[in-house]
């Protein structure tokens, strides 16, 4: 499940044999047992992993996922997403990951309360030391992360806290606000269309779909089509964004949204839009799904929506894909403001976060636009190459070959 082809990188930028040897397989995996006391006074367990990908440009940092389904294999690609998005965007992280394999619809919030408790115990060691740093991801939210800094009392050993809880403003639409900028700069750049007059479908109505949504319609784009776990909404004159927020924040179920026509949930995956958004779960585009896409351009919000195979039919029929490690960063350059913020006790105002990763994702997309016009490769190689120089340089300056 390696994200990176070391073979195909190092067409375009040096990996000598020992820093191949060293970037093979995560430094280090750990699978622990995580166990909390039942309302029927039961026991129950849940597998918990934690994967350092590569830290020879900081601290593992990445976030928890929580999940009935979720695998060491799966952690250890999200562990190795995270090295190549930080080393690409310049935040001093390495790549790291956690997962809970546990359903959080299962319990209620004390008892999810109760398992990050547990999970800050059997973690003490890592979290005391800064050696990993925690922040949201499925599953999970700014709720669990201040339960880790109360157990702790680190502000820094956690990102993505509530702002009134030692947190930053700003972090919690951080990841939507960076995808949203990037989306609109690569219609302009990629696809040579006017940036202001596009149309978006959006897959996942999570943290990560719900900003993303909110900051293209605020800003006059038409959000056409969103879906979540229960359904799609679509409206082809533009969904009224604040009126699906809301009708969802007070628990009720996306499929039910009366201003929308409704749509089985995977047909938006075919729809005819010029930007096309997964932001829920990994592996979305086999070739079969990819074969069935409709959209010019693909931006990657969720961590590893594409496959292999995904990218070769995307490839073969033209139609470009913005990768992961650069669409979604601006959850992790936020992170890099918070835990810079919890260290130097500054106070950090939201316009001055946005201003922060605007830049850095307008800088990081050009960089990967010129460097794959320029060597003639897809914006993932080359995005996944410029990181893979990064971090080799790192690990020779730390002496590690
Ligand atoms: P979340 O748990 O807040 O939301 C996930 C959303 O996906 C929910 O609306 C859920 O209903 C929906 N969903 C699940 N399965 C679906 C399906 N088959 N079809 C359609 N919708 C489905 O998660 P999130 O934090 O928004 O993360 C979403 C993705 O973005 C993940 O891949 C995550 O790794 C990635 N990501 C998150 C952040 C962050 O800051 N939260 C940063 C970078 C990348």
């Amino acid at each position: 499940m390696a994200v990176v082809n070391l073979d195909e990188v190092a067409g375009y930028v040096d990996v000598p044999p020992a820093a191949r040897i060293l970037l093979e397989k995560p430094e280090r995996e750990m699978r622990l047992t995580l166990s909390i006391r039942m309302e029927d006074d039961s026991l129950a367990c849940a597998d918990t992993f934690v994967v350092y990908h590569n830290t020879a440009r900081g601290p593992a940092k990445g976030g928890i996922r929580m999940q009935p389904d979720v695998t060491l294999a799966e952690t250890a690609e999200l562990a190795e997403l995270m090295t190549w998005k930080t080393a690409l965007m310049g935040v001093p992280f390495g790549g790291g990951k956690s997962a809970i394999k546990l359903d959080p619809h299962r319990f209620n919030r004390p008892q999810r309360a109760e398992v990050i408790r547990e999970y800050v115990h059997i973690l003490r060691f890592e979290l005391g030391s800064g050696s990993y740093i925690p922040a949201p991801d499925m599953g999970t939210s700014e709720h669990e992360m201040a339960i880790i800094f109360g157990e702790t009392h680190v502000l820094e050993c956690v990102t993505g806290k509530p702002p009134r809880v030692g947190g930053l403003p700003g972090r919690r639409e951080a990841t939507g606000r960076g995808l949203a900028t990037c989306i609109a700069e690569s219609v302009d750049d990629i696809l040579g269309m006017d940036s202001h007059a596009f149309t978006v479908a959006i897959q996942g109505f999570g943290n990560v779909g719900s900003w993303t949504a909110k900051f293209l319609s605020d800003a006059g784009r038409q959000v056409i089509a969103i879906s979540d776990e229960t359904g799609c909404a679509l409206r082809e004159d533009g969904l009224d964004v604040d009126g699906l927020m809301a009708w969802t924040a007070e628990g009720r179920d996306l499929c039910d949204y009366p201003e929308a026509e409704q749509l089985p949930r995977d047909d938006l995956l075919g729809l005819e839009v010029d930007v096309l958004v997964p932001a829920a779960v990994g592996h979305v585009f086999t070739e079969q799904v990819a074969r069935r896409v409709r959209a010019k351009m693909v931006v990657e919000g969720a961590n590893a929506p594409t496959p292999a195979e995904g990218d070769r039919v995307f490839a073969e029929r033209g139609i470009p894909v913005v990768p992961d490690i650069l669409a979604n960063s601006g959850g992790v350059i936020a992170s890099y403001v918070e835990w810079r913020k919890a260290k130097s006790g500054s106070l950090t105002p939201e316009s001055e976060t946005f201003a922060t990763l605007d830049q850095l994702v307008h800088d990081g997309l050009h960089r990967v636009i010129e460097s794959a016009r320029g060597w003639n490769t897809s914006f993932r190689t080359a995005a996944l190459a410029l990181a893979v120089e990064e971090v080799v340089h790192a690990m020779a300056d730390r002496g590690w070959f």
